[in-house]
């Protein structure tokens, strides 16, 4: 009988235990590289191999959203999904590829081949201690190819994999949101009333006038019947000055914003909604790579 008591209480006491370990590590507090010790990483590396590496930009997004926009939706997304699957976040990539921007003050810009470096030398250095798994979460259109030649190079020169799991990813659904809102508009200031609505600044949002090239023009207005126009359209947009393609920020937008929305309708709920899907979708494939030890 005794005995029995004795074997009660140590399972008790282990379940405790665990449950503990996992409210530290998992499922509480997102885990932040910069907000942890060596001695937390050596031990996080004992059971885990998997690392998010979030990407930003600081460029212009409208009158009324900061510059760090992109930084603030990739690594508060990250954090969530952090939270909810214990996988460490390491340094948020504060500037990208974002020259097109740049006919708006305070926009920074990398270089792809430079940005590529600072990526995959971050990555380099993770490896050295045991990461073996990386995921990109992405929330800048102008990084994506950058982030692809990234996660090229880590699977096809090294021992690590790496794979994409924020916008536009593969993991992600596509497509949803209005036709055309594609920065700073109503579904970006959503996201930021949700997640960083310190710094929106509501009573200075003002829906832009777009000017589109006839070329784009006539792509847009095709593409209301083949969605799939939209993306050669697209290729004229965001695109540097130099190129003479007319899509500049400052070419086709006269406040920085991208959007046929009203983008004073943008709400804190629009925004969770969105952060919620990307978050699940994350975090459910997270779950499922997990499976699979390190
Ligand atoms: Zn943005």
């Amino acid at each position: 009988m005794k005995k029995n008591i004795f074997k009660t209480v140590i399972i008790s006491l282990i379940i405790f235990m665990s449950i503990s370990i996992s409210f530290v590590y998992g499922q509480s507090k997102a885990l932040i590289l910069q907000e942890m010790s060596w001695v937390d990483v050596q031990e996080y590396l004992k059971n885990n191999d998997m690392v998010i590496i979030p990407l930003g930009s600081t460029e212009q997004h409208g009158p009324h959203m900061p510059l760090g926009t992109d930084c603030y939706e990739a690594f508060g997304m990250s954090k969530l999904i952090s939270k909810q699957t214990g996988v460490i976040v390491a340094p948020v990539l504060w500037s990208g590829y974002s020259v097109y921007h740049s006919g708006f003050p305070g926009t920074l810009s990398l270089k792809p081949e430079t940005m590529e470096q600072v990526l995959f030398e971050t990555a380099e250095m993770l490896m050295k201690y045991g990461f073996r798994r990386f995921m990109f979460f992405n929330y800048h259109g102008g990084n994506n190819i950058v982030q692809q030649k990234v996660i090229h190079r880590i699977n096809h020169t090294t021992e690590a994999v790496a794979f994409a799991i924020g916008h536009g990813s593969a993991i992600q659904k596509s497509g949803e949101g209005e036709f055309f809102d594609w920065h700073a508009g109503k579904g970006e200031t959503s996201i930021m009333l949700y997640l960083k609505p310190e710094l929106v600044k509501k009573e200075q949002i003002e829906n832009p006038q777009i000017t589109f090239t006839p070329k784009v023009e006539q792509l847009y207005n095709l593409a209301k019947q083949d969605q799939l126009l939209l993306n050669v359209a697209g290729l004229y947009l965001g695109v540097p000055v130099e190129t003479k393609k007319g899509g500049a920020s400052h070419e086709l937008s006269s406040n920085g914003i991208w959007s046929f929305s009203d983008v004073k309708s943008a709400s804190k709920e629009i925004g969770k909604k969105t952060v919620d899907r990307m978050v699940n979708a994350a975090v459910k494939f997270i779950e499922a790579w997990k499976q699979v030890k390190k």
